[in-house]
């Protein structure tokens, strides 16, 4: 194992060192570049250490400005994020670092689940609206073994926790906007692995997995209603999901693909419903006899049952090592 510098850069001298992307495909370039490089980075602390004290350095280029420097003494930068990015809360999930984005580039709106609520828009909303002079693209971010997927699954499949005294209002209503997701994702896998296909050791992760997907298709999809219903053609809705285990972010996403640089992608928000269908079956492909996690997975941890309990476990590490 190695130790890696993961560093962020303000110089002085060169105050506009990140020229701000141009237009949403450099924005949506920018991105995955970014995540390209973290997940090299994560990928360089598994490596066997070639050289002794020989050190790995990644860095993000961050404009001075953004920080305030070069300015006159009192001077504020003005925010200007090329992204708005709606994703989980999840902690293992940081948003701006798995992107390899600095301060001021993204609008970062995290919500367990990334589920979409009427405030989580209305935040949608003020970016496009007050920031329309930087906001290039809406990013929707799941991630593999989502504890409130997780939740709406066990929910679907065992629905007596899901009634559960000690499951709080608040902690329904984001199960119940994912629901939709889930029975989508179960469908599919029936229709692709066949009428037994609930029996298998595997369904449970895989209807996850492939919820995930769909999850953060379904807000991709109604972000990109919202944002055309405000006129704003020239941003681009994507979506994609974070690999906890190779730490890249992907669409359609298998959850146990080694980190290879073409992998990274992010997809065009769904324009018609039926896409998501197409999703879900491409996804119960991808996942067909147990391609996707084992059970006791990740998943496992981190579910947050039908009594609000488990979010993420003290002490455990990226990719639920
Ligand atoms: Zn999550």
């Amino acid at each position: 194992m190695n130790t890696v510098d993961y560093i962020y850069r303000f110089d002085p001298r060169n105050p506009s060192t990140k020229p701000p992307p141009v237009d949403a495909e450099a924005a949506r370039q920018s991105l995955e570049d970014g995540n390209r490089m973290f997940a090299r980075w994560m990928a360089s602390c598994r490596s066997p250490i070639t050289d002794a004290g020989e050190q790995a350095r990644y860095i993000v280029q961050c404009n001075g400005l953004e920080v305030g420097m070069a300015r006159k003494q009192g001077g504020i930068p003005r925010q200007a994020p090329f992204a708005v990015v709606v994703g989980c809360s999840d902690a293992r999930v940081p948003t701006e670092m798995i992107f390899g984005q600095g301060f001021n580039d993204l609008f970062v709106i995290r919500v367990a689940g990334n589920v979409l609520g009427d405030v989580c828009l209305g935040s949608v909303d003020f970016a496009v609206e007050a920031l329309s002079e930087s906001v290039r693209t809406v990013v929707v971010l799941g991630h593999s073994g989502c504890g409130a997927v997780s939740g709406a699954v066990d929910a679907y499949l065992q629905p007596t926790k899901f009634w559960s005294r000690s499951s709080s209002t608040a902690l329904r209503s984001i199960l119940q906007k994912i629901f939709v997701s889930v029975r989508e994702s179960a469908n599919a896998i029936h229709e692709v692995w066949g009428p037994d296909a609930r029996k298998s050791p595997h369904f449970r992760e895989a209807v996850l997995e492939t919820a995930v997907c769909l999850n953060a298709a379904q807000a991709a999809f109604a972000l990109r209603q919202e944002i055309e219903r405000a006129g704003r053609w020239e941003i681009e809705v994507l979506y994609g999901v974070y690999n906890l285990s190779n730490h890249q972010v992907s669409m359609p996403h298998n959850p146990k693909a080694p980190a290879s640089d073409e992998n990274v992608r992010l997809a065009h928000a769904p324009t018609n419903p039926r896409e998501f269908q197409v999703l879900a079956c491409q996804m119960a492909e991808i996942l067909r006899d147990g391609a996707g996690p084992s059970p006791g997975s990740i998943t496992e941890a981190d579910a947050p049952t039908g009594d609000g309990r488990g979010t993420e476990s003290p002490g455990s590490t990226p990719g639920g090592e």
